[in-house]
């Protein structure tokens, strides 16, 4: 094919010849045009695999540049560590809801022969519910480690930033690499971004929210309670979740994970420092009354907070004033941004 001539604009006169040569290349952009370059532009064509993900000019498409794997926002989407470490100890209070991820999740996995000869089915998935910040994700990886099983995290709101039908092919994927990797457990973070009521909509995104809600319901189905797989869903609203999912045989256990106690959050100030070097001085408990309403990524935050005041002074150990600073300087933060160490 003459790279002169001008494209056919569905690209039904591709030259499959020319295209198998490397001297021509059929692209699909982020608004999911499909369009024919007879002139591939500045990257080596030998180099172009087909599913490359390449950076184009945005009037005539020219290719530009290859670009690395993490620009795909699929890499944001999903995580998968195949080792987890978090251990119950690095978590502060919670634990009653240690003890129920335990028989929900834990005990399943490890010890399924004794739920078989009882005859009890166990759950194929919890969700955890409470406001930010309280652990949630936390303890979805201790479980994982606990278990030795590989952790899968997909993040609710990146799922459905994607392009029409990847949020449902993603779902897809997570659970057929967590069929792979078994045991496995897939972590959902803020299922309310796709897990909504769903509603009558005309409008093309909200249907695609709902296609990815669909492929969910699909994959809770589609696996038994036996196989090694769990799944942990996580939300800040579960007001707004659509009662389908909350359905038996689906994320039949609910988990409530409210703000820290004053017991929790001394264990909690104890945990994040007990890497640093601490003034004997130091009173967890009346840190602990001074910080009310601190969920457990505040409770981290002033611990930071303090060891950059002890640094600052020169000092060689982090003092009782260093942590009453440092809750004053979290508590400034949490009110210009509420949202601020979510
Ligand atoms: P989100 O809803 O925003 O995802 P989350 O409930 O999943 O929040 P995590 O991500 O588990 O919260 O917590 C954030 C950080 O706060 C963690 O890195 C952890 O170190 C710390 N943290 C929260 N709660 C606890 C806790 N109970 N014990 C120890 N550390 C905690």
């Amino acid at each position: 094919m003459d790279p002169n001539d001008e494209p056919e604009e569905d690209g039904a006169n591709v030259d499959l010849d020319a295209v198998r040569k490397g001297k021509c290349a059929v692209i699909k952009t982020s608004t999911r045009q499909t369009i024919f370059l007879p002139l591939i532009g500045l990257v080596d064509p030998a180099t172009l695999k087909p599913g490359d993900l390449i950076g184009v000019n945005k009037d005539s498409y020219l290719v530009l540049d290859t670009l690395p794997a993490e620009y795909d926002s699929r890499v944001k989407a999903m995580e998968v560590d195949e080792k987890p470490t978090e251990d119950y100890n690095d978590i502060g209070g919670l634990d009653k809801q240690i003890e129920e991820l335990v028989e929900a999740i834990v005990l399943p996995m490890t010890h399924a022969e004794r739920f078989k000869n009882l005859g009890i089915k166990p759950p194929k998935g919890v969700l955890m519910y409470g406001p930010p910040g309280t652990g949630k994700t936390l303890l979805a990886r201790a479980c994982a480690a606990q278990t030795q099983s590989t952790y899968l995290k997909l993040a609710g709101p990146q799922l459905v930033q994607m392009f029409i039908g990847d949020g449902a092919k993603l779902v897809r994927d997570a659970f057929n690499l967590a069929k792979e990797k078994a045991p496995a457990i897939i972590f959902i973070d803020e299922l309310d971004a796709i897990g909504t009521k769903r509603f009558d909509s005309e409008k093309s995104g909200d249907r695609e929210v709902q296609r990815t809600m669909l492929e969910l319901l699909n994959q809770l189905d589609g696996f038994s309670s036996d196989e090694r797989i769990k799944v942990i869903a996580a939300t800040n609203r579960i007001d707004i979740l659509d009662p389908a999912l909350l359905r038996s045989g689906r994320l039949d256990r609910k988990i409530e994970f409210p703000l820290p106690n004053e017991e929790a959050r001394a264990r909690i100030l104890q945990i994040h420092s007990r890497k640093m070097t601490i003034s004997s001085e130091v009173n967890y408990e009346e840190l602990a009354r001074c910080c009310d309403e601190f969920n457990g990524a505040q409770c981290k935050a002033v611990c930071v907070e303090a060891g950059m005041l002890a640094l600052r002074r020169g000092a060689t150990e982090l003092s009782h004033e260093d942590f009453m600073d440092g809750i004053q300087e979290v508590m400034a933060k949490k009110k210009t941004s509420l949202q601020y160490y979510a």
